[in-house]
């Protein structure tokens, strides 16, 4: 099989270092694997939420008046970080649109981008000339913020280590004969062992930077992830909708790993923001979905379909509670 261009640049990597961290090697594989694929949808490799339902960026926008009334945001810009193909700031938009007082004050949409491919995707489906393109959150100017993060915080590179004994030892990639292999230093390791603990060091940065940003204002980060540490791998890869072997066709496949909420919300906590979290289920029920749902299959009348979506989104056994909503929130004071 011809090498990956992603596989290259880490066999690259190891050839100066001897072995790659985990984290460079998913920034790596990260990077080509959103430059150069269709990521999203049936014919893709995996399906995020606004892909199954205009409901969920719709309940977004319901969720982005209401906070902007509650928080007394007047004149304030709107951030989508890893908006992927535009869908859910597109229906956010649609959604909010009868709100003229709300659109009166929403100054700039900031789309936080590093796919060159998505972006240009992005700018067709948002259509919108408040929209400004950025590469990072550091782009956006600090003040009144609404900032929304779906399945962003997941592709961020995580670290690993392992415990031998008792001291944690850093697992790494090297290149054994000619294959990829785990390993700990020189020993090769099994990932899938017990004793493993991650860490997201660039999300945490990355939090800091939004909550630098939030001046005053609110973010909603959705994803898949937990509240205390698993002591196991959650790297995994997905292609074609199946799970993947993560060295192999590296770029080609997404590699995700589970969102560390709790580490999350100490960040939040520590820099002065109130936070609330809860799964995607309960969040989109409250916001209303349900009434949303019936008032489709009213106007659409395509109810097996409209509730085949609801049941994705808010299902325990389906997206409803793996998937959290962390809400933080901070007041002008
Ligand atoms: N929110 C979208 C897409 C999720 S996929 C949805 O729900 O459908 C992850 C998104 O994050 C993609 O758009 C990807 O290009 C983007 N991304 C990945 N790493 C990034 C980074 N470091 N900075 C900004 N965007 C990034």
């Amino acid at each position: 099989m011809p090498k990956t261009q992603a596989q290259n640049e880490i066999l690259n990597y190891i050839k100066q270092h001897k072995a790659i961290p985990i984290d460079e090697f998913m920034r790596i594989a990260v990077k080509h694997y959103y430059a150069n694929n269709e990521p999203f949808g049936e014919q893709g490799d995996f399906i995020t939420s606004p892909e199954i339902s205009q409901m969920f960026g719709e309940m977004i926008g319901i969720w982005c008046i209401q906070t902007w009334r509650k928080l007394k945001l007047e004149k304030f810009s709107l951030v989508e970080i890893g908006g992927g193909k535009g869908l859910l700031m597109k229906d956010l938009l649609r959604a909010t649109k009868h709100d003229k007082v709300f659109n009166d004050n929403l100054d700039k949409i900031y789309m936080v981008e590093t796919s060159e491919r998505l972006k240009q995707i992005q700018q067709q489906e948002v259509n919108d000339e408040r929209g400004c393109w950025v590469d990072h959150i550091d782009q956006v100017p600090e003040g009144n913020l609404l900032v929304i993060a779906n399945e962003f915080f997941d592709a961020l590179p995580i670290k690993q280590y392992k415990k031998i004994g008792e001291s944690w030892k850093e697992i790494v990639v090297v290149d054994k004969d000619d294959k990829l292999s785990f390993a700990l230093d020189n020993h090769v390791v099994d990932i899938h062992d017990k004793d493993i603990l991650e860490t997201s060091l660039e999300s945490l940065e990355y939090a800091k930077c939004i909550a630098k940003k939030l001046v005053h204002g609110a973010m909603l980060i959705i994803d898949y992830g937990y509240l205390k540490k698993p002591n196991a791998s959650t790297l995994q890869a997905v292609k074609n909708h199946k799970f993947h072997d993560v060295l192999k066709d590296i770029g080609n496949a997404d590699i995700t790993a589970h969102v560390d909420f709790a580490a999350l919300i100490e960040v939040f906590n520590e820099l002065g923001f109130e936070n609330h979290i809860t799964t995607q289920g309960d969040f989109l029920l409250d916001q209303g979905i349900g009434i949303r749902a019936k008032k489709l299959i009213e106007n659409v009348a395509k109810e097996k379909v409209i509730m085949n979506q609801l049941n994705r989104l808010v299902h325990p056994e389906q997206m409803g509670e793996l998937f959290k909503v962390l809400e933080v929130a901070k007041e002008n004071k």
